[in-house]
């Protein structure tokens, strides 16, 4: 499994879990946690989850999921805009640690930009890594103007990601905002990377790749979003069937050809365009 190295030297795999919408139903968190422990044990060792994701409760089915391996995963988890306030951001760390039933949230990111002065917040993820609460902290949804705002802070350089919408529907920041990053080191973690699972994955140009390999549409998406080095996709899977075929997606290696095509069904940005997001 190819790692991406965060600033901090930190190596993770590349291909990792989302967890939005695990939690909601009671009856499926059983099955939520096997998938997630399903994809551990495939290497997929970056688990995606949020205050937001089920009010808590898709903490909830990570604890469930790492309970006796927490050593083996990398927990990301996001904190409302509302409640990132100095304060505010150290009591939702808490709640969600709490919830994940853990003492360390390896990488907690501000979900979207709100009201609250970056500062303000930056000031509280430092509060929280000092405290050895979170190991370190970034930002989601994040376009190039934001951060260059953030990297104006004297420690606004210690963010470690942008996590930002990325598939091949939604290429926008192949014009500015990932090279930005690459150029100082900075992995950006690559959300909805099946485009949830709708409309993209019957594209004709994904299916034709996907003959080509004997793979499937959305380990086309997945190989694709892998094939830029410093990013990290985080496709959520709820069956081990999807787990198991996600997990493959990391071998699948697209020819010039295949990048070809998809370019002509989805062609790359030309010009700036403001970030899309969910
Ligand atoms: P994805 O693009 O990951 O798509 C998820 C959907 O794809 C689910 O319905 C899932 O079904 C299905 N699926 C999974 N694997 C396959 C497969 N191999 N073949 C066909 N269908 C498949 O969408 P998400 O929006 O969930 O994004 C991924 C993660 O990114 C989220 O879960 C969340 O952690 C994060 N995220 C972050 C955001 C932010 O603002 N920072 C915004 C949106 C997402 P099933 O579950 O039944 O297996």
């Amino acid at each position: 499994m190819r790692t991406v190295s965060f600033p901090d030297g930190t190596r993770v795999s590349a291909l990792g879990q989302g967890t939005w919408a695990m939690g909601e139903r009671g009856a499926d968190r059983r099955a939520e946690a096997d998938a997630l422990r399903l994809g551990l044990d495939l290497g997929l060792k970056l688990i995606d989850t949020a205050e937001m994701y089920a009010d808590g409760g898709a903490e909830e089915v990570v604890a469930e999921a790492v309970d006796g391996r927490r050593d083996e995963a990398f927990i990301v988890s996001k904190v409302y805009p509302h409640n990132a306030s100095r304060r505010g951001v150290v009591a939702a760390a808490e709640r969600s640690l709490k919830r994940l039933r853990t003492d360390r949230i390896d990488l907690y990111l501000l979900h979207w930009r709100g009201g609250v002065p970056l500062e303000e917040t930056v000031a509280g993820f430092e509060d929280l890594r000092e405290s050895g609460k979170i190991l370190r902290w970034g930002v989601s949804n994040f376009d190039t103007d934001d951060l260059e705002e953030l990297f104006g802070f004297p420690t606004g350089r210690a963010c470690a990601t942008d996590q930002v919408l990325y598939n091949p529907e939604a290429r926008g920041i192949e014009f500015d905002l990932l090279p930005w990053c690459a150029a100082r080191g900075i992995p950006v973690m690559a959300y909805s990377p099946l485009g949830q699972a709708g409309r993209m994955l019957r594209n004709a140009a994904l299916r034709t790749v996907a003959e080509r390999h004997g793979a499937t549409p959305a380990q086309v998406a997945l190989a694709w979003v892998l094939r830029q080095p410093g990013v990290i996709a985080i496709p959520k899977a709820a069956t081990a069937a999807h787990v198991r075929e996600n997990a493959a997606a990391a071998a699948l290696a697209l020819t010039a050809e295949d990048l070809t095509t998809i370019d002509q069904a989805f062609p790359p940005p030309s010009r700036k365009r403001p970030l899309a997001m969910i």
